[in-house]
């Protein structure tokens, strides 16, 4: 029988899912036993509907992408017109086509610095593996071949590819079918010492420096830092850290790189997150919000003095993807770079982070759980603990993070939940940048009542 035109139910299409559907980061048992948990087919604005016709708020904007928010029609718009000239062209062997040089010169025009020329790919992972690539590269055409490895942060998330999972050290991930590239990504110091504003370390980048005078910077590529870190728990640094990063990698010759794949188009407030420090990075690796999650698309930013060296090899670049430089996905992404700045979405997610704030801090004082609430931009955060004045933690049994999540989705919100090690249970919130006062104080609310709802599990 041929389905795939056929009308289908929705148990039939769970039922189809279960069987032939296999799921990233998903529990794979369990799906094969139980199909998806929720199948989505429209949305606007803030809000997805399921296909029984629920609506939901997204209070993550998916994974930390729909930045303009669900079921805008202009995007659509431009990519329909797009496709129907011409979808698709390689970029290849000098090959180019319109959308993707306009979007260059956009990308360039927007970034810090003098961040001024664009690698395109299709998405996070590949944008990390390609600064990893290419800071070799340099180094080599600097005539230092034996600069060669990548200093990461201990809890980053920058994607599964081999080479981005490496690098990327929440543990399930960077386990996970995992390959052992020991001359490669080395060093995993941690952001503790100055973890949640915690200034009173002087010496923020310490943890960095004792890997790269242990290693030799003459071994080392680059370090790669989120410039707020993201799936691991919504880390803002304080302060000083990215600068004393940026500093530290001046003094030993080291490249930075900045995956400000969920940083970057708007999130924190502000067009790039590293700007929130004005650093600017070397690479500057995105994807994501580039388009909104309306088309598959990411890229890396390089600065001057790094285009300068490559530009002057005689060889080809050995280095592509089938889509970078995608004709209808730079299309889709400078649509979506011109409604940020026609509606003047970057200000707006910068006004509401303080309504964001507001809404913790309600949470903070009403429920004696509840505390390291934080927010920058609409990237945002809150902790469970058992007792936060002593930093106790739940039993890890009572799945604080994920059973708050639950009571969350059963009232309609979608927000992340994160467990780190044994003791966090973090509630991470960053919904699509069109978000309004009105709409966030819903989504408080649907909170408020979550936690009541666990607090009586207890
Ligand atoms: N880097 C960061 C900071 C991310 O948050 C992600 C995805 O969540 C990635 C990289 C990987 O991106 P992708 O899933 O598009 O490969």
């Amino acid at each position: 029988e041929n389905l795939s035109t056929k009308q289908l139910s929705v148990q039939e299409l769970a039922e189809l899912d279960k069987k032939y559907f296999l799921h990233p980061t998903t529990a794979p048992k369990v799906h094969a036993e139980q199909g998806p948990k929720i199948m989505f087919s429209e949305g606007k604005g803030i809000y997805v509907k399921d296909m029984d016709g629920n609506s939901y708020i997204d209070g993550v904007s998916m994974l930390w992408n729909v930045n303009l928010g669900h079921g805008q029609k202009e995007l659509a718009e431009a990519a329909k017109e797009q496709m129907e000239k011409l979808a698709y062209s390689s970029s290849f062997i000098g090959y180019s086509n319109e959308p993707a040089v306009r979007l260059a010169e956009k990308l360039v025009s927007l970034a810090p610095g003098d961040l001024n020329s664009v690698f395109y790919t299709s998405g996070g992972s590949e944008s990390n593996d390609t600064a990893f690539k290419l800071a070799r590269f340099y180094w080599e055409l600097k005539g230092q071949p034996k600069k060669r490895k990548i200093i990461a942060l201990e809890n980053a998330y920058h994607g599964v590819t081999i080479a981005a999972q490496t690098a990327t050290s929440i543990p399930n991930f960077h386990t996970f079918s995992s390959s052992n590239i020991s001359d490669v990504f080395h060093a995993k110091p941690h952001l503790t010492n100055c973890e949640l504003g915690d200034k009173s370390d002087p010496n923020y980048e310490g943890c960095i420096r004792d890997i790269v005078e242990k290693e030799g910077a003459d071994s080392i590529a680059a370090v790669i830092m989120e410039p707020v870190q993201g799936s691991g728990g919504v880390y803002i640094p304080p302060d000083g850290y990215l600068q004393a990063v940026r500093k530290l990698c001046d003094e030993f010759g080291i490249l930075f790189i900045a995956d400000e794949v969920i940083t970057g188009f708007g999130r924190t407030g502000l067009m790039f997150g590293s700007e929130n420090w004005d650093v600017v990075p070397d690479f500057l690796c995105f994807a994501k919000g580039v388009t909104s999650g309306y088309a598959q698309l990411g890229g890396v930013l390089i600065r001057q003095h790094i285009r300068d060296t490559i530009v002057q090899y005689e060889g080809v670049l050995s280095h592509g993807f089938t889509y970078s430089g995608h004709a209808t996905a730079c299309a889709v992404a400078l649509k979506n770079i011109e409604l940020m700045e026609r509606d003047n979405i970057v200000v707006n997610a910068k006004n509401m982070e303080q309504v964001l704030a507001d809404g913790f801090e309600y949470l903070k004082g009403k429920y004696d759980i509840v505390t390291k609430t934080r927010a920058i931009g609409l990237l945002s955060a809150f902790e469970l603990y058992e007792d936060p004045t002593t930093e106790k933690p739940f039993d890890v049994s009572v799945m604080a993070a994920a059973k708050v999540g639950e009571e969350c989705f059963s009232r309609k919100l979608l927000i992340r939940p994160i467990r780190v090690g044994e003791g966090k249970n973090i509630i991470a919130i960053a919904p699509p940048l069109v978000i309004n006062k009105q709409e966030i104080e819903q989504l408080i609310a649907i909170i408020d009542d979550s936690i009541s709802a666990f607090k009586k599990t207890l």
